[in-house]
């Protein structure tokens, strides 16, 4: 690891870490990762100095561990280019990861990190799938991925991303815990809200 006074970028009086959490620009310091892309730097940075710098998200010696963790198996594989050729191998390296990975991360990584067509399922894809009358796939999280990725529309993976994001912007605007169906893009089609209106 690089001294703590010069970082690769050559600055001075930053940590390696804080180099990783800097946004390039014009002299404004706005935190932000550029993981999996810089993972070899990150698989040196120690948890400590890691945990310090991801407080704020929550859980965050837990999540610095696993990013660590990450960080190596994604270097030991080759890194992210050879990851990215090949699905089933990429596969394999995230679910061996020390600790192991929820389907969630998997699929994220998968999708976003590694542009593989993959459907990421979380809290708020289960609940807008599930009020708009699609079904309950709380316990079959696969089913739900198979479902979309086996239908007849050849998904594209900037569309999948694009999927995913429209899902969690309307979790957050709409279809929260207790539901705005009022300005709702699909509460046309949505089995809680006629049901709500005409119960
Ligand atoms: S209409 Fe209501 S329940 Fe249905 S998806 Fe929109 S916010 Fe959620």
């Amino acid at each position: 690891m690089a001294s703590r006074n010069a970082g690769p970028g050559g600055h001075r009086g930053h940590t390696d870490a804080e180099h990783l959490l800097e946004e390039r620009g014009e002299g404004h310091a706005k935190p932000h990762f550029r993981w999996p892309g810089q993972a070899g730097r990150i698989a040196v940075t120690g948890a400590e100095e890691l945990s310090a710098l991801i407080r704020p998200s929550g859980f965050y010696r837990q999540k610095s561990a696993r990013l660590i963790s990450f960080s190596k198996a994604v270097c030991s594989a080759g890194g992210l280019m050879a990851l990215s050729g090949d699905e089933e191998r990429a596969e394999r390296v995230l679910s061996s990861i020390s600790g192991g990975v929820g389907r969630e991360t998997l699929t994220s990584i998968m999708l976003y990190a590694l542009n593989f067509r993959r459907f990421v399922v979380d809290k708020y894809t289960l609940r807008v799938f599930s009020r708009l009358g699609l079904g309950d796939f709380s316990r079959n999280t696969r089913a739900l991925e198979d479902m979309v990725l086996g239908g007849e529309r050849e998904w594209t993976v900037d569309e999948l991303k694009n999927y995913h994001a429209c899902i969690v912007e309307l979790a957050k605007e709409h279809c929260r815990k207790e539901p705005v169906c009022t300005g709702c893009p699909l509460s046309d089609a949505c089995s809680y809200a006629m049901e709500r209106m005409f119960p």
